[in-house]
């Protein structure tokens, strides 16, 4: 699973499968989120294994995103979900990437690692991220096609927001 996996709603019990997901996946969640606390439930329980990919296969899941041109989507943590599929595959398993996350499938169906859109885990809500320099706060869109600040150069970071509180905060700002 996907940060935007466990963001939408994902419940790791609802599934009977073995469950995986990857540290910084939980570094992304909010840790006051009922994401994060559904997360660490499913962890602490043993439902869900969080493990770090090998270095061989984060190399490997970047180099087809940059030749793809999703590299500039990509979080860290989506980057660890792909190279993690990718090492169980090599282990001889069959993984399913849970997101909702286009360059995380379009990398996935590239490498020929299958992925299901939460749709097909019955989640209908639908989130958007935004892009922001943590260094000077100046927000970018979804597909800015960079990783760094243009003002600042400092590497951007994201977060989930819901349209509606979106405008919410540009009406007061
Ligand atoms: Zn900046």
């Amino acid at each position: 699973m996907d940060t935007s996996a466990f963001i939408a709603g994902f419940d790791p019990f609802a599934v009977n499968e073995e469950e995986y997901t990857t540290p910084l996946v939980k570094d992304e969640l909010f840790s006051n989120s009922l994401a994060f606390l559904r997360l660490e439930t499913a962890i602490k329980n043993g439902k869900v294994k969080v493990k770090t990919p090998r270095e061989q296969f984060v190399a490997e899941v970047k180099k087809h995103s940059k030749a793809l041109g999703d590299i500039f989507f990509l979080s860290e943590a989506d980057v660890q979900v792909l190279a993690l599929a990718l090492e169980l595959k090599n282990a001889g398993y069959a993984p399913l990437i849970a997101t909702d996350d286009y360059s995380v499938q379009n990398v996935a169906n590239q490498m020929g690692i299958e992925f299901a859109s939460l749709l097909t885990f019955g989640i209908k809500f639908k989130f958007h991220w935004i892009r922001y320099c943590p260094a000077c706060r100046r927000k970018y869109p979804p597909n800015y096609p960079s990783n760094t600040c243009q003002v600042c150069g400092a590497k951007l970071k994201r977060k989930p927001y819901k349209k509606s509180s979106l405008k919410q905060r540009q009406k007061k700002e």
